[in-house]
């Protein structure tokens, strides 16, 4: 099903009109978890999945994987021996399809459908590694747990990391996932923190949590740092200047102070993993309809979105709109095939009459985006450079790398520019840039 009016879909952009927010408030809030826990709605396995894998077919690469192909449950799956982009299979199936699928900011992944068998068969990779864990397995084989914790980082022997954030804040509004996975999960996050470790070798562990959410946390292996609610001092750059006491100097990133962040739900699914023998597959996604109703569900990795509107008997309208994530720092998709990934914490729905059109105005030098900015950008001379491809200059001139990636600039700006997109977009180019990715093409 398509759904995004083909200019929102050209500028990948998710501009909606402010009344979605409802905001009343002086300021912007994350929401609290419900004073009782709410239960999840799970989400069956569905008959096909769709993993994504960060890399093109046609990126030089040897295809190892053929339609036909057989793939157990847990199996690593990448597109050649050299890759370092690979999914785990969160099923046992055959391979239908693979195929270029657009993602995010400019990215592209290359999907590969899996037609779910009855039966499951476990693949033995994981276990084995639970016998003798090691970073380098970690790399290898626990990237795309739910939750998506980065154990590359740990790798660069000429940074090294001294201090573990786990960030248990909600990056976004209306989300609640990662505060649901701190406070349902706390077993298997005491456990996924000693695991983390050993595997890593790095002592120092705090947990950014919600002010008031960090009583009875004293056992758990970590110290627990309050955060104030207000967004967006959850983001990773806000909550790393407070562990390090000063500001993260722009061109710098955590690892140069020796700090590494992990989401909550990826420590707890590594406790998981280890107590079950298997990786874990099973994603926390907060989930919301058109009008609002929040749910949490709990779903595997690769369950496309279409199979949790069913399971709430949901229909969309044509040029209604799904987020993924949050609506200040989320993205939209053009389709309801697009799967669950290990990193997905939020569904949004919006309907058509809520969103709001990009327009092609011109800015009008307002400055709302420059004096909303966390960071101080002059965001109103960055985009210029943005809009005239000049990502370069703004990168040397306009201070593109200083940039949070809130998504208030978007927000509160009158002429519906997409700032914030096309800051992601800039990013994304100058690292393919730097890679020699886009050279190549
Ligand atoms: S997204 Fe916009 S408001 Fe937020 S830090 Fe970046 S430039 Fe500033
Ligand atoms: S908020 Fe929009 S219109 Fe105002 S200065 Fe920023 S980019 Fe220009």
């Amino acid at each position: 099903m398509v759904l995004q009016c083909q200019a929102a879909k050209e500028k990948g952009t998710h501009m909606m009109k402010r009344s979605f927010f409802s905001v009343t408030a002086p300021r912007l809030q994350v929401d609290s978890l419900p004073g009782v826990l709410p239960d999840s709605v799970r989400i069956e396995t569905p008959r096909q999945i769709m993993l994504l894998i960060e890399e093109t077919a046609d990126n030089g690469n040897a295809m190892m994987l053929r339609k036909g192909d057989p793939v157990k449950t847990g199996q690593k799956i990448s597109l050649s021996t050299d890759s370092k982009a690979y999914a785990i299979s969160t099923v046992t199936g055959t391979i239908t399809h693979i195929e270029p699928f657009p993602g995010e900011s400019g990215k592209q992944f290359t999907a590969v459908s899996v037609a779910v068998s009855k039966e499951a068969d476990p693949d033995e990779s994981f276990a084995t590694y639970c016998d003798s864990p090691s970073l380098e397995g970690a790399v290898n084989l626990l990237g795309c747990l739910p939750g998506s914790p980065a154990f590359e980082i740990f790798m660069d022997a000429d940074k090294p990391i001294k201090t573990i954030v786990i960030n248990a804040m909600d990056q976004d509004l209306f989300i609640i996932t990662a505060q649901y996975a701190l406070t349902a999960f706390y077993h298997n996050l005491t456990q996924g923190i000693q695991h983390l470790k050993t595997i890593t070798g790095v002592e120092k562990v705090v947990i950014a949590a919600p002010q008031d959410a960090i009583q009875g946390y004293g056992d758990i292996g970590a110290s627990v740092m309050g955060i104030d609610k207000g967004y967006p001092e959850g983001l990773p750059h806000l909550i790393a200047q407070r562990v390090a006491g000063h500001e993260i100097p722009v061109g710098k990133d955590f690892q140069d102070f020796g700090m590494a962040f992990l989401g909550v739900e990826a420590v707890a699914s590594l406790g998981r993993s280890f107590q079950n023998k298997k990786p874990a597959r099973t994603k926390m996604v907060t989930f919301m309809d058109k009008n609002g109703n929040r749910s949490l569900v709990s779903t595997i990795v690769g369950t496309p979105i279409r199979d949790i509107l069913k399971r709430f008997d949901l229909g969309l309208n044509d040029q209604d709109r799904i987020i993924i994530g949050g609506p200040l720092n989320g993205y939209s998709t053009y389709t309801d095939a697009f799967p669950i990934r290990p990193d997905t914490d939020a569904i949004l729905l919006q309907d058509k009459d809520d969103v709001a059109f990009v327009s092609d105005y011109p800015c009008i030098n307002c400055g709302d985006c420059v004096r909303v900015c966390p960071a101080r950008v002059p965001v109103n001379m960055l985009i210029r450079f943005l809009e005239a491809g000049q990502y370069e200059e703004a990168a040397e001139n306009y201070d593109l790398y200083s940039c949070l990636e809130c998504g208030l600039c978007s927000y509160v700006c009158v002429a519906r520019i997409p700032i914030f997109q096309s800051i992601k977009l800039a990013k994304y180019e100058l690292g393919r840039a730097a890679t020699g990715e886009a050279a190549d093409e």
